[in-house]
């Protein structure tokens, strides 16, 4: 097993961003938690730079988990965000953060309750459920702008048009959109111990870390925290009983995606993604990486399907309309719908009145319940056939 001194030593060898010096003499990297064959820290970056640093990340992944001893590194980009003027501070997670080495363990099990969405989530290991809450989804995209919050923002709120109980856990904590989509403010109280309720907006109970850190608060995000945020906003939350529970994750298939999906009892994921073949690319990484974990996969959205004009009332497929369902019907993942570009779910979704709730009864929010009853239906095939095997699923990268 390597000291912190070797694998700062190896992570000297990779240069900074700009190729200049090296990550460690430029103070970019966090401290370097080593526990059972685990190697976890993280790299400041600039926050707008993050996506376009994304090599940097996985250069500093590879060195570490090629060293002797080293059986998974887990890297994660964490940013100060500017403003507030202050010194930038180490961003505190919700409660203290776990003990180095518990970076994603999950806490003392809780009673799973009756066939919750812990009690089988397809895999082999046997996740906690959360109490009271039957089914947790999670919504992914291989990469960030494709419409994943505004998804699972329109998606929450047709299972609850559908007649479902519903929550959302925003778990995208570098840039938590649900509390503008929901249009909902303030901080949630504790109501007993540890635990907190969640805040609510058009009858779906929320929590973000959005609620719970100050905007204007300059953060660093260590990888382990992140772990123990989204736990936390897991477990310690009221939820109170709920048919189901919409996560929506971090955009991307890192290693800090693949250890939420693997702590967080998932019933299945759905994944967003808009037509582009580069987008597909990335859809499919996010199949990739629920596979590996064992966890149902409930099918593929497909945003920003088709342009409908609304000048000339004709429908453009302007990016080449149609290839995530080619994808999933090759992939043999269930093709839950295609959702247009708008200009009315852009407008709507920015000013915090999903289409789903402005307009109820347009073609929008049909479109999103169609799809909530397609994601219910594949949800309970899941769990009636709990022990079926994952899909057969082939990979080309
Ligand atoms: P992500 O969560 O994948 O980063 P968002 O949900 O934040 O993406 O969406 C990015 C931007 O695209 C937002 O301004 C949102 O309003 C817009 N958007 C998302 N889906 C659509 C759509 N179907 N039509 C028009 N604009 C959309």
């Amino acid at each position: 097993m390597p000291t912190r001194e070797d694998v700062l030593k190896e992570l000297s060898k990779v240069k900074g961003p700009d190729l200049e010096g090296d990550i460690v003499s430029l103070g970019l990297v966090s401290e370097v938690f080593i526990s059972e064959g685990r190697v976890i820290f993280s790299i400041t970056v600039p926050a707008e730079r993050a996506q376009e640093l994304e090599p940097l990340r996985q250069a500093a992944e590879r060195v570490v988990a090629k060293m002797p001893g080293v059986e998974k590194a887990l890297v994660a980009l964490t940013s100060e965000r500017k403003g507030g003027g202050g010194q930038p501070q180490q961003a505190q997670p919700v409660r203290p953060a776990p003990a180095a080495g518990d970076a994603g363990s999950v806490p003392p099990p809780m009673q799973a309750r009756g066939a919750g969405a812990g009690a089988k989530a397809g895999g082999s290991t046997a996740k906690p459920g959360v109490p009271g809450v039957k089914s947790i989804i999670a919504v992914a995209s291989g990469k960030g702008g494709v419409g994943k919050s505004t998804t699972t923002c329109n998606l929450a709120l047709a299972l609850q048009a559908n007649g479902l109980k519903v929550g959302v856990l925003d778990a995208d904590i570098y840039g938590p959109s649900i509390p503008r989509l929901f249009h909902v403010t303030g901080r949630p109280e504790p109501v007993s111990g540890r635990i907190l309720k969640p805040l609510e907006g058009y009858g779906i109970k929320v929590m973000s870390m959005g609620f719970l850190v100050d905007e204007e608060t300059p953060m660093i995000w260590r990888g382990p925290m992140v772990i123990s945020a989204i736990t936390q906003m897991l477990r310690e939350v009221e939820w109170g009983d709920l048919d189901v529970l919409v996560v929506d994750m971090p955009p991307g298939t890192g290693d800090a995606q693949l250890t939420m999906a693997q702590n967080v009892p998932l019933a299945g994921a759905v994944i967003v993604s808009t037509p582009q073949d580069l987008a597909l690319i990335d859809a499919r990484k996010g199949l990739n990486m629920f596979r590996k974990v064992d966890v149902p996969l409930l099918g593929i959205i497909e945003n920003m399907s088709y342009f409908l004009c609304p000048d000339c009332g004709n429908r453009h497929d302007i990016f080449g309309h149609g290839g995530a369902r080619t994808e999933a019907e090759r992939l043999g993942v269930p093709f839950l719908g295609e959702v247009p570009l708008d200009m009315e779910i852009r407008e709507t979704s920015d000013a915090g009145t999903p289409v789903t709730v402005s307009a109820p009864d347009g073609p929008h929010a049909r479109i999103y319940r169609d799809i909530a009853t397609k994601v219910q239906a594949e949800i309970e095939r899941n769990r009636e056939d709990g022990h079926r095997a994952a899909p057969n699923i082939v990979i080309e990268s």
